[in-house]
């Protein structure tokens, strides 16, 4: 197994803590990538890993991530990431969370945590009993989702003005993958300012439902990347941009929630040479992080809002260097992000 130093992902992270409490079994990794611009901030995921290695990657890739999505959502927040390695049956016992939560407290502020895939309401609730580094509890803002949701409708919004030359929504077609938190949210802003809308997810009757309520048409979730459309939202699962799903998309954006749409860089640039415009995903989800830290930022509801109302503008400045340059979107943002981070 290579030195940390040596993996693929490692890319001067400040720090990579890793925890191994022997009596209450905990295994977990806390990934610092960067403090430039404040505490390194990012959710804790509980996952059951085949292999250790694994943990470590995800907790490295992630971390960065939150360095960049955190950079370009204004926040005076780096990027850092947890990992609890958890059994096959991922059974979480209280006296290993209560070690999870030394472990935060022992870095003294340089990582706050937040919830993340595998860890419930209740989790966060009990971690921060023992430590103050905790975003996110339910009486600070709740639930993240609809902060996402409206920033996604300002970004499509964003996208369809790029793209068709036009910010009203009416009539503007959007498939949308996933109608959960951020999918549902998003077409109900839609839906409110006449775009047409055609609907999926592998839940079919909670498409069903939603599209009877907004006068939506419903496709089979494995159809929606077929339809033809002005705009593509992805508010499920990430990875979906692939070389094949890429070359069968008929639409002229690309814009939603999902996080890591891009199965690899080369999408991008798939995307960028068939003319169909794409909005970075950590940019353009990044509402639901700007109220999981607004205790860290000390941020108001009106100072939410204002952050939020950013992100079209930042869609498009990225997309103005993209044009004048040729660089795909998503290495606009990325260059973007490192350089608010200093590197
Ligand atoms: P959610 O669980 O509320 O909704 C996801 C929906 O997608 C579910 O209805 C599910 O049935 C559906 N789905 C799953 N696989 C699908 C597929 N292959 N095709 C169609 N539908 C499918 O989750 P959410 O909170 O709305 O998050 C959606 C995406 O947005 C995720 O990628 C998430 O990481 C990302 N995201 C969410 C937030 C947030 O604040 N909730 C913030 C940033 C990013």
């Amino acid at each position: 197994m290579p030195a940390i130093w040596d993996l693929p992902d490692f890319d001067s992270h400040e720090a990579v803590h890793m925890f191994d409490d022997r009596v209450t079994g905990l295994k977990a990794v806390i990934a610092v990538h960067s403090t430039h611009l404040g505490p390194a901030a990012g959710g804790t995921r509980f996952w059951h890993y085949p292999e250790s290695q694994a943990a470590i990657t995800d907790a490295l890739r992630l971390s960065r991530g939150m360095s960049y999505k955190n950079a370009m959502a204004g926040l005076s927040a780096g990027g850092g990431k947890a990992v609890i390695l958890a059994n096959p049956a991922r059974t979480k016992a209280q006296d290993m969370l209560d070690a999870f939560a030394r472990a935060v407290d022992s870095l003294g502020g340089k990582y706050v945590t937040a919830q993340d895939v595998g860890m419930s309401e209740a989790d966060m609730v009990s971690l921060s009993k023992v430590t103050p580094y905790v975003a996110g509890l339910p009486d600070q803002g709740g639930d993240p989702g609809p902060y996402t949701a409206r920033g996604v409708f300002l970004g499509v919004q964003a996208a369809a003005k790029h793209a068709l030359g036009t910010d009203d929504m009416s009539g503007v077609h959007v498939a949308v993958q996933g109608v959960g938190s951020v999918g549902g949210g998003l077409a109900r802003y839609l839906a409110e300012q006449g775009a047409k809308l055609t609907l999926a997810d592998v839940d079919e009757q909670r498409a069903a439902d939603l599209a009877a309520e907004l006068g939506a048409t419903c496709v089979a979730a494995d159809r929606i990347m077929h339809v033809e459309a002005d705009i593509f939202s992805p508010c499920a699962l990430g990875a979906i941009l692939t070389e094949a799903s890429v070359a069968a998309l008929k639409v002229r954006a690309v814009a939603g929630g999902a996080n890591n749409q891009l199965a690899t860089g080369h999408e991008g640039r798939m995307l960028a040479n068939r003319g169909i415009l794409y909005a970075p995903d950590y940019v353009i989800n990044a509402g639901g992080i700007i109220n999981v830290l607004r205790q860290v930022e000390n941020a108001d509801d009106a100072e939410i809002n204002r952050r939020i109302d950013a992100i079209p503008g930042r869609l498009s400045a990225i997309w103005v260097e993209s044009d004048s340059d040729g660089t795909t979107p998503a290495e606009v943002a990325d260059n973007m992000a490192k350089k608010l981070i200093g590197r």
